[in-house]
């Protein structure tokens, strides 16, 4: 049953029970306290002022003679001072009405432990009692001689009026503070729970906006304790998937993009041959040739990134000094380096461990590299692969001299289709942006870090990290 109730009647319930409880538990408290604490001081008063008359009694008649016949006159006589009543006075003085006294309490013993004056039903008169329960009378003394005993009732004494008003009294304030206290915890426990309830309501109805598609929902965060954490978290969720599903959208249509353009120019070529109007020259076959070359690069990208994310990029990782890494990835390259007038250089910082890396993967990594060094760097600049030890890393850094990217388009390298200059495809067709989303996954799928660093107009770095092996190879032979 409790599990159909709202968060509200919950928490609101549960502030009425504890309330409800330490108001019980107070008026029990109370009850027993205060009762206990009169009888105490009711029975302590009078026995010592009964005392004090049986004493001068028994000095004035040298015995307990005729007691029993004066013991009403003792004790109101010991009653010295009656609390006074201003309403009705003769009523609550017992001098004047002895029979309203009925705090009839105590017994006496003389000396033999014979009671003189009965008690019942517990001390009956002429009986002897024991040493035992005479100890747990007041003795009377007289010049240091055991006179006799005062017996006390074990018997709650009766209230008088006032005491029992008294008691009255506290038990009516106490159930007008239970009262308080279940409002009190009516109203907080509303307040509280509304304060609780509020962000979980609009938590609950962005999820639902969520699921039935308008993602990027957002829930305002007011405070900072675990339903404001639970907020903010959200919120970040919320942005990651409206900023993934924006990613894969773009993607979908860059894909298609480029998959069309080279597409148009072939169909485009076949057409016209076969309407007779170009004739299939090498030259054009070479062209088309071209464009399906493009094809199988896109398509061949798109799965490597595909099988990256899915994890199932194969690898054979083996050891390799860094020196042999760098020198097969350049070869290649010099080449067209030279063409363009640009100096490619290697640079490592010996001793550099070995790393347990997929060298074909690392090539792919270089060629990427490599490509977009020389792409963005024009004539007299300089490239530079280098290797260093860092402690328990080794870094690998390609540099060079080129144009540099934007500061603001920096976070964006990586991300696949990102082309810094959206033009370099459209008008010649050059690039994918792919290249660096599959260095950076090859990196990563092989345990490595990646970053950037760039300055426009003065050249581009990019870090590899991979973790040391604990050995250092010395010559590699191509195998
Ligand atoms: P692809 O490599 O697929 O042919 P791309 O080179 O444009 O295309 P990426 O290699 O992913 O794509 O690079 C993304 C963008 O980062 C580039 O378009 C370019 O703007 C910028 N960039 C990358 N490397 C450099 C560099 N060395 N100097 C200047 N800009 C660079
Ligand atoms: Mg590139």
């Amino acid at each position: 049953m409790l599990k159909h109730l709202s968060l509200i009647w919950k928490l609101t319930l549960s502030f009425m029970l504890v309330a409800l409880t330490s108001a019980a538990l107070v008026a029990i408290f109370i009850r027993f306290t205060t009762s206990d604490r009169l009888f105490g001081l009711i029975i302590e008063q009078q026995r010592s002022e009964l005392q004090t008359t049986l004493t001068e009694y028994y000095s004035e008649h040298g015995s307990w003679q005729d007691v029993e016949q004066n013991w009403q006159k003792i004790w109101i006589d010991s009653l010295r001072q009656p609390t006074p009543n201003p309403e009705t006075p003769d009523q609550q003085d017992p001098r004047k009405d002895p029979s309203r006294d009925r705090r009839r309490i105590f017994g006496l013993a003389d000396a033999d432990g014979v009671v003189l004056i009965s008690l019942e039903p517990f001390f009956h008169k002429g009986e002897t009692l024991s040493q035992e329960t005479l100890n747990k009378g007041i003795s009377i003394t007289l010049n240091d001689q055991k006179i006799g005993t005062i017996l006390t009732a074990p018997l709650e004494p009766r209230l008088t009026p006032e005491e029992d008003m008294f008691l009255q009294r506290t038990n009516q304030a106490l159930l007008l503070a239970a009262i308080a206290a279940i409002v009190t915890a009516l109203i907080i426990g509303i307040l509280l729970a509304r304060t609780l309830v509020t962000p979980l309501r609009s938590l609950t109805a962005a999820v639902q906006k969520m699921t039935s598609g308008e993602l990027g929902q957002k829930v305002n965060v007011d405070s900072n304790d675990e339903i404001g954490i639970l907020s903010q978290k959200f919120n970040q969720m919320s942005e990651e998937v409206a900023r993934v599903n924006r990613q894969r959208r773009q993607m979908t249509a860059d894909i298609a993009h480029d998959l069309r353009t080279p597409l148009t120019v072939i169909a485009g070529y076949i057409e016209s041959m076969q309407d007779g109007v170009l004739q299939p020259t090498q030259e054009r076959l070479a062209l088309i040739y071209n464009e399906i070359e493009r094809l199988q690069d896109l398509v061949s990208d798109l799965r490597t990134l595909s099988l990256a994310d899915t994890g199932e990029i194969s690898l054979h990782p083996q050891l390799f000094s860094p020196r042999y890494l760098l020198e097969r990835a350049l070869a290649p390259y010099q080449h067209r380096a030279e063409q363009q007038k640009v100096s490619l250089r290697l640079d490592i910082k010996e001793p550099v461990n070995a790393i347990k890396v997929d060298e074909s993967r690392m090539m792919q990594i270089f060629s990427n590299l490599l490509s977009n060094a020389l792409r963005y760097t024009s004539e007299d600049g300089e490239i530079l692969l280098s290797a260093e030890q860092k402690g328990q890393v080794v870094e690998i850094a390609v540099k060079d001299t080129g144009e540099g990217i934007l500061e603001e388009n920096l976070p964006h390298i990586f991300e696949r289709f990102y082309r810094a200059d959206p033009s370099r495809y459209t008008e010649t067709g050059e690039t994918t942006g792919l290249g660096l989303a599959i260095v950076k996954a090859l990196v990563e799928v092989q345990g490595g870090n990646i970053r950037a660093e760039s300055t426009i107009g003065q050249g581009t770095a990019i870090y590899i990290q991979f973790k040391a092996s604990d050995q250092v190879l010395e010559e590699q032979v191509e195998d």
